[in-house]
């Protein structure tokens, strides 16, 4: 196959594994900077141009998409679409999967557990809000946010007010969330490939602090997961429609709570803790997803 990884970054530890991975297996591989992508929208032959030229066909592309380039990294992704190339996670799965309101409000919708959450626009009616939730202590966290960024633990009520109205006043998006103390810190992210979890990790905070987050200075480690949280991992990404995904899971005292379903996941933690080769299966699914497309109709 002729595959194109849309990366901003080459020499990204996954993209790097994704592109070995998928030589070694005979594709032809090109690493493309979704940003220096443009395209004609309003033509009725959709093209992609890059570097001053047009691309040729792609069988398959892969895309990984920054949180912070998700609108125009769709927008290619849709492109190379309507070219008909075959897309591992579809852009409309990824569009909805980065909403993170949207993408709680639809899991709940199909019953998955989920962290109490609030969410709102005005200052009006914070106490409120904050009983919603259950009261302090409750996390307040940026809708924007990645890697643990703009999650802030709030102890106290009058902690809890103050951030809330602080975010809000500031224009930023927040969410307003039970805190899940029985986590200790820890989360579990499950790696998802074609409805199945085919890697797993335990990420555990440093002491002090309760985001687990590889870059907050988290530590990550092998674990075997119950047969629930491999469900609820698998049906979270079947409802995002994302055949390949990283699912957050908190473990509480009421059953796994999912706090995230990522569309492009890091592999290198989770590959170096599970000793998975995830990149491989990636690939590998990749295969078989261009050879049901290519199967003629019955
Ligand atoms: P990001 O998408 O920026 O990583 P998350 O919502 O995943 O933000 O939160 C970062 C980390 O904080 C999680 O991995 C988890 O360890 C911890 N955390 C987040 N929400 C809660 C919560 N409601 N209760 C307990 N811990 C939480």
């Amino acid at each position: 196959m002729k595959i194109a990884v849309l990366s901003r970054e080459p020499r990204n530890y996954s993209t790097r594994r994704l592109v070995e991975v998928a030589r070694a297996r005979g594709h032809e591989v090109e690493v493309l900077d979704t940003l220096r992508c443009y395209m004609n929208i309003a033509s009725h032959n959709p093209s992609i141009h890059y570097e001053g030229v047009e691309l040729g066909d792609y069988d398959a592309v892969i895309p990984r998409i920054g949180a912070s380039i998700t609108f125009y990294g769709t927008a290619v992704l849709r492109q190379f679409e309507m070219m008909s190339t075959m897309a591992l996670n579809s852009s409309v799965a990824i569009s909805r999967s980065r909403d993170k309101l949207r993408a709680m409000q639809l899991l709940s919708r199909h019953g998955i557990g989920l962290p109490i959450t609030g969410y709102a626009h005005s200052t009006h009616d914070v106490p409120d809000l904050i009983k919603m939730v259950g009261g302090a202590p409750l996390v307040v966290k940026l809708l924007e946010g990645t890697q643990g960024i703009g999650v802030v633990l709030c102890e106290t009520h009058k902690a809890a007010e103050s951030v809330i109205e602080a975010f809000i006043q500031t224009n930023n998006n927040i969410l307003v969330q039970e805190y899940i103390r029985e986590a200790n810190g820890a989360d579990i992210r499950c790696l998802v490939v074609n409805g199945k979890v085919v890697a797993a990790m335990r990420r555990q905070a440093q002491p002090g602090e309760f985001r687990s987050n590889l870059h907050r200075g988290g530590t990550a480690e092998a674990i075997k997961i119950t047969p629930e949280e491999r469900a609820t991992a698998v049906q979270a990404a079947k409802i995002m429609g994302l055949d390949v995904a990283g699912v957050d899971i908190l473990r509480s005292a009421r059953g796994p709570l999912v706090l995230e379903v990522n569309s492009s996941p890091g592999l290198q933690g989770v590959e170096a803790a599970s000793g998975k080769d995830v990149a491989g299966k990636i690939i590998e699914f990749l295969e078989l997803k261009a050879s049901r497309k290519h199967k003629p109709a019955e």
